[in-house]
């Protein structure tokens, strides 16, 4: 089997709706990437039978490895099985294996298998199929003549992705393959990011990479083709010379987030942090505590979005307030010494501005002051964020666990 062209179909009407996003293709495009297989077209089809027999013919045309997710479940709307029969002229057959199965699956659950469930024991003629640990929906994998590989999944991402990596991926040719690596930037914009990294990412050859910019965060893509057996030379080289361009700037890669990246540098420290929080909202407290263990460095917060809480609940004195307003960075600083010294912490951190639409005396939407109260002394930021409500409150808060970043990594674990 050669796996030049792939092509991805993603199943179900409710991904042509807005608030669904084809995922599974996101992952699919990833772990095929990996595996050397470049992926050249993706569909997203709804579930008429027509409509998908229809894509079926057109990917058989183009594509030599032929992906599909979703519609396999026991619901009428449930078709992709009779689309791929009708699209490579193929009968469905009832698998007894599969069937008693289900049968099996079911009466362990207490339950007498509904009789819609027998349509997900129906195989394409010459299918191999493929098992699904987690759900009741099987996979098929079908040689369409000598040219082409078509698969069908279950939609169900979790289902989906343990049959690839499990069970489709070992199978696959693989020669080259393709290695990617995402580094992530703070405190730069993209054009600064690009300005900076120009002169090393000419020297980038083989590697392909993009700039992706975020709120608050700028990520570089890094992706190269590696022959099997070889190593990503490339990225590797590419992801040196940016950090020593970008220093600390550079904060994490792949998966790692800034909260993260913050909460283990808390944790080797054995520092703790407490948080006053105004135009966040408690955003800045939401993300340390999605991190698991954030107990160990994460004190509290206060969301004091009136000058009275800012007063009551973080100790700023009310002459502060009268004589700077609110959005200020002697406020900003009170706020985090308040905090720190109520919550006895390492280390308090502080955010106000405005949000918007509106600005205020202490100017126009998009002005945020940040400040750090630690052991150093206090340390403040201001911020002039351009962008609308949303952007600027993601980006007060990441600009607020940037500035603990800086500090942390200035004090030696
Ligand atoms: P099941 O046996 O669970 O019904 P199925 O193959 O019929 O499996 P679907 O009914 O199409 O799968 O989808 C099941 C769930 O997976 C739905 O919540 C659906 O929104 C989600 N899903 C389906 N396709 C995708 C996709 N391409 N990306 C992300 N989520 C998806
Ligand atoms: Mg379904």
């Amino acid at each position: 089997m050669s796996a030049e062209r792939a092509e991805l179909l993603a199943i179900g009407s409710e991904l042509l709706d807005p608030w669904r996003t084809d995922t599974n293709g996101a992952y699919l495009s990833r772990r095929l990437g990996e595996h050397g297989i470049p992926v050249r077209f993706r569909t997203v089809v709804g579930d008429r039978v027509d409509d998908i027999a229809a894509a079926f013919e057109v990917a058989l045309r183009r594509s030599d490895l032929i992906v599909a997710t979703g519609g396999l479940g026991p619901t009428v709307d449930d078709v992709t099985r009779e689309a791929l029969a009708r699209a490579l002229a193929l009968p469905l057959q009832e698998d007894a294996a599969i069937l008693s199965w289900l049968q099996e699956r079911f009466r362990r659950l207490g339950i007498d298998m509904p009789p819609r469930n027998r349509r997900q024991a129906m195989v394409l003629q010459g299918a191999e199929v493929i098992p699904n640990r987690l759900g009741t929906a099987p996979g098929q994998l079908i040689r369409a003549g000598d040219s082409a590989v078509v698969v069908i999944l279950p939609g169900v991402p979790s289902e989906m992705r343990h049959m690839v990596d499990e069970w489709l991926l070992p199978r696959l040719p693989s020669t080259d393959r393709y290695v990617y690596r995402i580094l992530k930037i703070a405190g730069l914009n993209e054009s600064e990011v690009d300005r900076r990294l120009t002169p090393v990412c000419d020297t980038a050859g083989a590697v392909d990479w993009t700039i992706l910019a975020a709120p608050g965060q700028v990520e570089i893509h890094l992706r190269e083709r590696v022959p099997a057996g070889g190593t990503a030379a490339g990225v590797e080289r590419l992801e040196r010379d940016i950090g020593a361009v970008l220093g600390t700037h550079l904060f994490g890669r792949d998966e790692a987030t800034m909260e993260e990246i913050v909460g283990r540098l808390l944790a080797e420290r054995r520092d703790t942090v407490a948080v006053a929080e105004s135009l966040t909202g408690g955003s800045i407290a939401r993300a340390l505590t999605e991190i698991p263990g954030a107990s160990s460095y994460f004190r509290g917060g206060v969301v004091c979005y009136s000058d009275d809480a800012k007063v009551l609940c973080c100790g700023v004195p009310a002459t502060l307030l009268q004589r700077h307003g609110a959005v200020s960075e002697a406020v900003a600083r009170a706020m985090a010494e308040g905090v720190r010294s109520s919550l006895a912490s390492t280390w308090g951190l502080a955010a106000t501005g405005y949000a918007g639409p509106e600005g205020g005396p202490g100017g126009p939407p998009g002005t945020v002051h940040l400040a750090l109260a630690g052991p150093p002394g206090t340390d403040a930021v201001r911020l002039r964020v351009p962008g609308d409500r949303g952007v600027v409150r993601l980006r007060a808060a990441r600009g607020a666990l940037d500035l603990l970043r800086h500090a942390l990594i200035g004090k030696p674990a």
